[in-house]
């Protein structure tokens, strides 16, 4: 039976070349990079090196901007407790959005049982976050915008430097989760204009468990774990070396098979095209504003466990999209947010190509998904 990953936004598999730069890390060049001794400099060049290849991947100006973190996760977690703690005697106010990943939205919902206040933009039936409810949102005392540049459910892509533009006026930071956008679309610091910018390795064809966030030089932020003197002190501890040595790899390719993405983009339209001929489909999120990758639909009158099981048994490794959510059975608070009835969000449909994505990968899941759905009706 053939089979089909299409499930990229969760996870990509390790690119080959990345693995090889891995692994003498996990062998010969053994020694902790804080260590002064030849064993450790030679290793701390090599971290070094891989902080350049990923600052020069969101066109960072200074590679001490990037602090590698555990992943995704915990770089939303820093920039979010980090600048609380930071700016707590000049502000408690903190803007996100409604439909951001939980790392951000349970960070930000935390804090306010420490007192701060939370304001959640809402979003349209795209999934665009309403720019003019941002304006109005604005206090003097937010300290904190946080948006994410591109959602992992539906794919929608953020007005982030028009977020930058109204955070600016008022001299608001800005913190963006560009986990499921960089090495998708281009993710540049000084195009954005953000202060704060999230990325995590295993989306980028690297290994799982490393992240990064970027810091703007100047930018005022505290750690929130204590230990020995690394990342300067943001965040300290000994790195996860082999990691962030494929993270700085996967980061290089990325940029330089950044071209690929356009095949994706129309594998996608392909695909989206296809499935929008089964009746009663509907398409989630933004039709062109939109990750090259992503396609996500709802499909009426089945079970989106039922249907997902059922492809896993065809060979397709499909996602209801909500995967990061506490208990992935539960109906997305992504689709709820952007309008969608409880049984049609359950319903709903994530397929996320990657380069390694195939003309006949697409052909083959036209052919068997409406066969799928149409069993799956007759029930
Ligand atoms: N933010 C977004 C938008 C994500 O899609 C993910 C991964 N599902 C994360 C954060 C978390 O990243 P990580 O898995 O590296 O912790």
């Amino acid at each position: 039976m053939r089979r089909v990953y299409l499930d990229h936004a969760a996870t990509t598999p390790v690119h080959p070349q990345v693995l090889e730069k891995m692994l003498p890390f996990f062998k010969e060049l053994y020694g902790n990079p804080s260590s002064i001794h030849q064993f450790g400099r030679e290793v701390a060049i090599e971290i070094d090196k891989a902080r350049e290849k990923v600052a020069k991947g969101i066109n960072a100006q200074f590679p001490e901007e990037i602090f590698f973190t555990s992943g995704g996760t915990e770089a939303d977690n820093l920039a979010i407790f980090g600048v609380a703690k930071a700016l707590k005697d000049k502000g408690k106010h903190i803007i996100t959005s409604v439909i951001e990943h939980h790392a951000v939205l349970d960070a930000c919902e935390s804090l306010e049982k420490e007192g701060f206040e939370l304001t959640k933009v809402p979003v349209d039936s795209d999934g665009l976050i309403d720019l003019e409810f941002l304006k109005s949102a604005v206090r003097d005392d937010t300290i904190l915008i946080t948006i994410m540049h591109a959602n992992n459910e539906v794919g929608t892509i953020q007005p982030i430097k028009e977020v930058v533009k109204i955070a600016k006026e008022k001299g608001i930071y800005v913190h963006t989760d560009a986990v499921q956008t960089f090495g998708n679309i281009p993710v540049d610091v000084q195009e954005l204009g953000v202060d704060l910018l999230t990325i995590s390795a295993h989306k980028i064809y690297g290994p799982k468990g490393v992240g990064a966030l970027y810091v703007r030089k100047g930018t005022k932020i505290k750690g929130i774990s204590y230990g020995g003197g690394q990342e300067r002190k943001i965040r300290p501890g000994t790195e996860n070396v082999p990691g962030i040595i494929g993270f700085g790899e996967a980061a290089k390719i990325c940029i330089e098979t950044f071209e690929k993405n356009k095949e994706i983009a129309r594998l996608r339209d392909k695909l989206i095209d296809g499935l929008l001929k089964i009746e009663d489909v509907k398409l989630n999120g933004h039709r062109t504003n939109r990750l090259p990758g992503n396609v996500n639909v709802s499909i009426e009158y089945i079970e989106g466990e039922a249907l997902l099981l059922s492809l896993d048994m065809e060979g397709i490794a499909a996602s209801s999209g909500s995967a990061c959510t506490s208990g992935s059975l539960d109906p997305s608070h992504v689709l709820l947010a952007m309008g969608l009835s409880h049984q049609t969000a359950h319903g709903s449909l994530r397929l996320t190509l990657g380069k390694d994505t195939t003309e006949e990968d697409i052909d083959y899941c036209l052919k068997v998904i409406p066969e799928v759905v149409e069993r799956l009706r007759k029930m």
